[in-house]
């Protein structure tokens, strides 16, 4: 039995963790669910975003499932990263229909408790300042994760993105100490690009690139244009892990344009499940999930208006459990 913290958040959030949930409910495995609030309702209600309860009980469990989060995002979702120590945020950009988009398919390793997102901002005289935070440690630490990814998925290259040109001390910090890292493993090819070139070649390019590591805030801005690249951001997982634990959630936010009206797409979330599922060890169950999901997506009937259907959030999601 696993112990799984569930934290929906707003908007969408809510949505596609109860269709997710609909369909790990299906599978022979026994989750005990514990619902945790977060987010801006939970400030509305109870005056702070992300109640100590939650983080608690988060660190406890033996995985998180997280919604999104509003406007409190930064209260909620980065710190919960920064409680739980979840160091790496994996998203993989995968396209499912191939013939649509081609045969896409990288992963972004992205640093996850420091840079601009410590979220040390000051006013002062003349406007405002926010301070980047690079450390050697965080930096050899998620380029080491980002080298042994590739030798665990037999992947032979990884690309460092950062703006080292411009930011020479701390991305120039967060560079060197890849190349560093690079030596350990010599059949891994290393290469580097600024992070506005990699936005132009991730149109013009996307098969060139198999795993890419950088930090925070790139990481952030470029996994949505990766979304862009394979059906949106209806589409795209990722997994928030540390030593000791791992959160879940898609890469999108709350959505609050098609919040509640039933008609988000249950993927990134069904796949972020799977994701969780590979976290917990039982993997050939991840595999039968997401095989059935790009069995859906392709036949295109039962699935949400983003992919070109009808159906709503609730009924792609039943479809995708009738079918385990
Ligand atoms: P955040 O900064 O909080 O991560 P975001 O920039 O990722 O948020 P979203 O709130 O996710 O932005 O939404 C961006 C756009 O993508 C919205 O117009 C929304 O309708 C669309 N979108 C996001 N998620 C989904 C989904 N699951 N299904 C369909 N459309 C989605």
């Amino acid at each position: 039995m696993y112990n799984i913290a569930v934290i929906p958040g707003d908007g969408i959030g809510k949505e596609v963790v109860e269709a997710t949930l609909t369909v790990l409910n299906k599978l022979p495995i026994e989750f005990n669910y514990t619902h945790l609030v977060a987010g801006d309702a939970c400030k509305d209600d109870c005056g702070v975003a992300l109640p100590q309860e939650t983080i608690d009980v988060a660190k406890d469990s033996d995985a998180v499932l997280f919604g999104a989060a509003g406007e409190t995002a930064a209260d909620v979702i980065v710190r919960l990263r920064q409680e739980l120590n979840t160091f790496v945020n994996l998203r993989p950009v995968k396209s499912l229909e191939p013939e649509k988009y081609g045969d896409i398919d990288f992963m972004i390793v992205r640093e996850n408790t420091e840079d601009l997102y410590i979220g040390d901002e000051e006013t002062t005289n003349d406007g405002a300042i926010a301070r980047k935070r690079i450390t050697k440690k965080a930096s050899e630490k998620i380029c080491d994760y980002a080298f042994k990814y590739a030798v665990d998925t037999n992947r032979s290259k990884v690309t460092a993105v950062h703006k080292a040109n411009v930011l020479k001390v701390t991305d120039g910090l967060f560079r060197d100490t890849f190349f560093d890292i690079a030596k350990n493993y010599p059949d891994i090819e290393a290469n580097d690009f600024y992070v506005d070139a990699t936005a132009m070649y991730l149109i013009t390019n996307p098969l060139d690139f198999e795993v890419i590591v950088t930090s925070n805030l790139y990481g952030d801005i470029l996994s949505d244009e990766g979304a862009g690249l394979v059906g949106g951001l209806g589409m795209i997982p990722s997994a928030n892990i540390g030593d000791d634990n791992g959160l879940f959630e898609p890469v999108h936010g709350s959505a609050p344009d098609i919040a509640g009206q039933g008609i988000a797409n249950p993927v990134a979330t069904i796949l972020s499940a799977c994701m969780m599922l590979d976290y917990l060890g039982e993997s050939d169950y991840a595999r039968q999930v997401e095989k059935v999901v790009i069995e859906v997506i392709n036949e295109a009937k039962t699935v949400t208006p983003d992919l070109g259907g009808s159906a709503s959030t609730q009924e792609m999601a039943e479809y995708i459990a009738s079918k385990l």
